[in-house]
């Protein structure tokens, strides 16, 4: 009778351990699925249009952010 129990025992902490580690693989994958580039990397708001992009691929000038050229040229231009 003790074999038994010992055996339930072992079964239902199998499945358990099952479920707690599918849960922790689904977890990974959402983690995966998010994209590098915005997780790491600061966002900036470009001051003429208010796109926002990564700091990398934006343009500074005068301390301000802008998408591309012709939005720094047309805010800086009068
Ligand atoms: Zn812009």
């Amino acid at each position: 009778m003790g074999r038994i129990l010992v055996l339930a025992l072992i079964i239902v902490l199998f499945f358990w351990v099952i479920r707690s580690f599918r849960r922790a693989l689904k977890k990974g994958q959402e983690e995966a699925r998010t994209p590098a580039s915005l997780e790491g990397e600061d966002m900036v708001r470009c001051i003429h249009c208010g796109v926002h992009l990564p700091r990398s691929e934006s343009i500074t000038s005068e301390g301000e952010f802008f998408c591309s050229e012709d939005h720094r040229r047309l805010h800086l231009e009068p």
